[in-house]
């Protein structure tokens, strides 16, 4: 199942240099997300990290990031069985909401989650498109431990390695499709 999806990703991610900054190879999936096959196999693949060893579904929750991480975790939780739950930025959510502020290269980012999102006790997978820093991923664990949840894992397509965002997440288990 990986190697389709890992297959996908080589084919339809399109490197985009110096976007939106210079210095960054921008990781641009929407040829991936255009490609019927290829979005199927990238989701499969996703969810297996919410799967123990007999294939049966682990998770409560599915939490995905502003903004590529909301179209890949919703499918991810319909296949989980499970329900979906967006990580925002500040100031977009209606109603009470935790917050977690984290430190970017050149300013800080903030992001939030409803109270009420996740229940005590409940089990989540997180789920993006591109693991680097691991800022954001550290931020949502804590936001979802905030809520009483707990996560079980980290599901993303690509992980930079070079950025050594596996360590900055901690213990809690990370799937990358490809390390790049
Ligand atoms: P970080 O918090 O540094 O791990 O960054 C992860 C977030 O930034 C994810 O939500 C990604 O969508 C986005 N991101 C970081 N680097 C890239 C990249 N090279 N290409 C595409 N998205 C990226």
């Amino acid at each position: 199942r990986t190697e389709v999806a890992r297959a996908a990703l080589e084919r339809l991610v399109v490197d985009v240099p110096d976007f939106p900054e210079p210095g960054v190879v921008f990781k641009d999936i929407t040829p991936l997300l255009a490609d019927h096959d290829g979005l199927t196999a990238v989701v499969a693949a996703l969810a297996e990290a919410g799967r123990d060893g007999d294939g049966t579904p682990v998770v409560d929750k599915v939490v995905g990031m502003e903004a590529r991480g909301f179209i890949l975790a919703a499918p991810v939780a319909l296949a989980l069985g499970a329900g979906f739950v967006p990580v925002r930025k500040a100031g977009k959510l209606p109603r009470e909401a935790h917050a977690v502020s984290y430190a970017l290269e050149y300013a800080e980012a903030t992001l939030e989650l409803h109270r009420d999102a996740i229940a005590p006790g409940e089990r989540v997978l997180l789920v993006d498109d591109v693991l680097a820093t691991g800022g954001t991923v550290r931020a949502t664990r804590e936001l979802v431990a905030a809520c009483g949840g707990t996560p079980v894992g980290v599901s993303v397509l690509m992980e930079l390695g070079f950025l050594a965002g596996r360590e900055v997440v901690g213990d809690l288990p990370v799937h990358s499709i490809a390390v790049i």
